[in-house]
């Protein structure tokens, strides 16, 4: 296996507005020295409660933000600094958003949502290729020339995927991308994601606040805290014998069977149901 991300001493802060003119101006820290690789091929987890830094991580990963200080490659593009070579990067990496409805343009047609990173890459398609897309996330070729506001937040978040998948990008990442929608279609859509990892042989880089989601779908888990990387390990082990108390609290806080049970949107997930989407194409 060989690095296809590797941070350095990644740090992002924000600036305060100043609280008076006397005053040295604040930061916000977003991360705080962060190093770390992803091996190609690897089902990699970011937890940490919100706050911790996530997403700020996530971003400077896509090339969408650039860190204050610290290295960083992702498939062999320096993405530390903004520039033009960042372009090249779309090719390699694709992101899926936690909301699908702000993140789909609600004037365009599914077909050209699914065409867009590909227009955008001058990188030439067929309508059989979109509509493949479209059948590999499990939407019905009639949907292709349909809105998103006719569809579902489930079948959404899929049109998101198909999206992403449409330059056939080497690296998925994803930021919460089922913390939005319905508990009952979570495990779908997780279940999804799980296969085309696979047989797309992609890296994931997946960001959840909620432990319980990533056990199954990722090999190894990174815990932020403040900023601050306070784990890295295998999801077993670290979900095993947590190094530290916060990673101890987010262990405690995945449901358990029994208070599944209890409400039975989260025994869904955990016991690997599968109940029809409820909200059927309209
Ligand atoms: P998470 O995704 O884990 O919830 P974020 O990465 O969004 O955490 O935020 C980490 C920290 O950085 C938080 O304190 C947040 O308020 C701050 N932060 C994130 N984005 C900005 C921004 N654009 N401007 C100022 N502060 C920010
Ligand atoms: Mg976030």
């Amino acid at each position: 296996m060989s690095a296809i991300i590797t941070a350095t001493g990644l740090t992002r802060t924000y600036p305060l507005p100043r609280q008076s003119l006397f005053a040295e101006p604040g930061v916000v820290t977003g991360i705080d020295d962060l190093s770390f690789e992803v091996q190609a091929g690897e089902r990699f987890a970011i937890v940490g409660e919100s706050g911790s830094g996530k997403s700020t991580l996530l971003r400077i990963i896509a090339g969408l933000d650039a860190p204050t200080s610290g290295q960083i490659t992702v498939g062999g593009i320096d993405v530390s600094r903004p520039g033009k070579h960042i372009k090249a990067l779309r090719a390699e990496l694709q992101m899926v958003f936690q909301d699908p409805m702000s993140s789909l343009d609600p004037h365009m047609k599914v077909r050209d949502i699914v065409a867009e990173p590909l227009v955008a890459q001058k990188i030439p398609y067929t309508a059989d290729d979109i509509d493949k897309l479209l059948r590999d996330v499990g939407i019905s070729s009639d949907g292709a020339d349909r809105y998103p506001h006719q569809f579902s937040g489930g079948q959404r978040q899929r049109i998101s995927i198909a999206r992403a998948l449409a330059p056939q990008p080497k690296i998925l990442i994803a930021d919460e991308p089922v913390s939005a929608l319905d508990v009952s279609v979570r495990a779908q859509v997780l279940n999804l994601i799980t296969d085309l990892v696979r047989t797309r042989d992609l890296t994931l880089v997946f960001v959840s606040h909620d432990l319980s989601v990533v056990r199954h779908l990722c090999e190894r888990v990174a815990v932020l805290k403040d900023g601050r990387l306070v784990e890295i390990g295998p999801t077993e082990q670290v979900y095993a014998e947590p190094q530290s108390d916060y990673t101890r609290r987010l262990v405690a806080a995945i449901p358990t069977i029994g208070k599944a049970l209890a409400g039975a949107e989260t025994s869904d997930l955990l016991l690997g149901n599968e109940p029809e989407e409820a909200d059927a194409q309209a």
